[in-house]
């Protein structure tokens, strides 16, 4: 089967792999839909300590089951969208109820999903894949992965319904959170950036769209999603005395971030900063994605061959387009 490989920053190939054969509990998917992430462009830029290199890329998917090893809860021509990764449920963390930082979380899960077939590990197949229903897109429910950490960060917050909510950084999590937010019953969502085709987006989702430039403080919850240093001091700027900041971007590692301790400790800010997911966030995530309310085909930019991949990440490079699709 065809495969793109991320063979060092800046340099993906098509190449020809084996089609995995799958060992009870595992699940064989021929992909459907395989969509981009910010975390990929990270990887394809500069390197990802999660994504190893060279590698077979890609994890978000959904698709239709080809194959299953013996046990598996799933048949040969189910239609699935899932993520790529699982906790053991047995860990310190996990028995903690702190799934998203179980220790294994992320030495077992799976990439490739840029590649005509996925192998699904038998601890991902039984927790985090669901059949997909036909009214879902596999384009859209290949974004299930996103939309969970998404879930996992609002799973940190007590929101009410009339916070008021400055989103920073207006790129495919920015927008999953405008959405998430709107159908959460949140009315006063601002979302902030440059990138005018972005907040045009983020408009259609529900959110007033604004130039940071123009924004001045006193919002009760700012989330920070450009994983920008600069950005993440002065996201504290913007919330109100007792207001919450969460810091949902990842910065890159051995960077620094400082904060007016003043502020911090006589204005009662709270910071947060979410990784990844548990499993409660994946099956938020799923229902969300099912709600007809929630409409994320805004963020799709378009489809795209294998053959086009690195094409593809120069074009997310250059800020065209928030995410593609690869049908493989
Ligand atoms: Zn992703
Ligand atoms: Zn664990």
């Amino acid at each position: 089967m065809q495969a793109l490989v991320l063979d060092e920053p800046g340099c993906l190939s098509l190449r020809e792999i084996q089609v995995p054969d799958p060992r009870p509990g595992e699940v064989l998917i021929r992909v459907q839909a395989a969509t981009t992430c910010g975390t990929d462009l990270k990887a394809y830029l500069r390197g990802h300590p999660q994504i190893p290199m060279p590698g077979v890329f890609g994890h978000e998917y959904s698709g239709i089951v080809a194959a299953i090893g013996e046990g598996a809860p799933f048949e040969v021509g189910d239609a699935v969208m899932g993520v790529h990764s699982a906790p053991c449920r047995s860990c310190f963390w996990c028995r903690r109820g702190q799934e998203n930082l179980c220790e294994s979380i992320m030495s077992t899960k799976v990439l490739g999903s840029y590649a005509e077939y996925l192998l699904i590990p038998a601890h991902i197949a039984r927790a985090n894949l669901f059949h997909k229903p036909a009214e879902l897109t596999f384009e859209i429910a290949s974004l299930l992965e996103p939309l969970s950490c998404v879930a996992q960060g609002i799973e940190l917050l007590n929101l009410r319904s009339d916070d008021r909510v400055l989103i920073i950084g207006p790129g495919s999590i920015g927008l999953m959170f405008v959405a998430a937010l709107r159908l959460l019953g949140i009315e006063s969502v601002t979302l902030a950036g440059r990138n005018r085709a972005r907040l045009d987006v983020g408009e259609r989702l529900g959110a007033m769209p604004s130039l940071l430039s123009d924004i001045s403080g006193n919002f009760d919850l700012v989330i920070e999603c450009t994983g920008n240093v600069e950005v993440w001091e002065r996201s504290v700027d913007y919330s109100r005395r007792g207001g919450t900041v969460m810091l949902f971007g990842g910065c890159p590692s051995g960077t620094t971030a400082s904060f007016d301790t003043k502020r911090l400790h006589y204005d009662q800010i709270t910071l947060v900063s979410p990784f990844h997911f548990g499993t409660n966030a994946v099956r938020t995530a799923r229902v969300w994605l099912i709600d007809h309310r929630m409409d994320l085909s805004p963020l799709i930019s378009g489809t795209r061959s294998l053959d086009e991949g690195e094409s593809t990440f120069e074009d997310l490079r250059q800020g065209r387009g928030l995410k593609y699709v690869f049908k493989p």
